[in-house]
């Protein structure tokens, strides 16, 4: 019984999902296809203006089923020692050019030797991309975000803080909840996305904010295999 209830739970969650999709997906669609319309029926000059705001909806599309494939297809996951200075590094190299643009600053500072923990590489990237890409987001302002890596017994802690616009109170359980976000082109699936992959390495995830001032995500990962932290 545990069992059906487990897979039940799953099929509604999954059902839950599936409507949200369908929503998600069905109001740039219906806009898209309102402006082919138009495209059909119109002069050379407003041709450009209407394929721009096809573009923008299609990118949309885009970008919602390709994080719906990330947790929704079975990926090959190989767990192996990794060294996750290495993978912060990358991961910062990967997102400079985006922040220098906002005039933000990415700081890792590291406690002392990082080990190698074992994990899923590519899955702890995304993890750290869609962390830093919502703090980059969050700070129009320009400013740091800080990137602290703390040792622990048998486990580490990676805390990502950023001078961002923050998260009301009565919005941080929200978060990583499919489809909930605050921006105009966000797809709102990021975070589910985080605690998928923090779930699968047995570690945890908490968010710590004050509006106006900044937002403090903390991943709590251990080093060996399968002990839960
Ligand atoms: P998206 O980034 O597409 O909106 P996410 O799941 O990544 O979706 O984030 C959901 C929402 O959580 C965001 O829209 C934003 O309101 C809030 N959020 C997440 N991280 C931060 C942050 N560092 N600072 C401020 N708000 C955040
Ligand atoms: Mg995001």
């Amino acid at each position: 019984t545990e069992e059906l209830i487990r897979k039940s739970e799953k099929l509604s969650v999954l059902g839950e999902l599936a409507a949200g999709v369908a929503h998600e997906i069905r109001n740039p669609l219906t806009s898209l296809i309102g402006f082919a319309q138009l495209l059909k029926e119109t002069d050379e000059e407003m041709k450009t203006k209407y394929v721009t705001i096809m573009l923008t909806e299609l990118k949309r599309i885009n970008d919602i089923v390709g994080e719906l494939m990330l947790v929704a297809k079975p990926q090959a996951v190989h767990f192996e020692y990794s060294s996750l200075e290495d993978m912060l590094q990358s991961v910062i190299r990967l997102l400079d050019t985006q922040a220098i643009i906002k005039n933000i600053q990415i700081q890792l500072k590291v406690d002392k030797e990082i080990p190698s923990i074992y994990c899923v590489e590519n899955q702890l990237k995304q993890l750290f991309i869609n962390l830093l890409k919502n703090s980059i987001e969050a700070m129009d302002q320009g400013g740091i975000i800080t990137l602290a890596v703390i040792m622990k017994k048998g486990s580490v802690v990676i805390k990502i803080e950023d001078q961002g616009s923050g998260i009301p109170k009565n919005r941080l359980g929200k978060l990583g909840e499919p489809f909930y976000t605050t921006k105009e082109k966000g797809t709102g699936l990021g975070l589910m996305v985080c605690y998928k992959i923090v779930k699968e390495h047995y570690g945890n995830i908490s968010f710590e904010s004050e509006e106006n001032k900044g937002t403090t995500v903390q991943v709590k990962l251990p080093i060996y295999p399968f002990s839960v932290v």
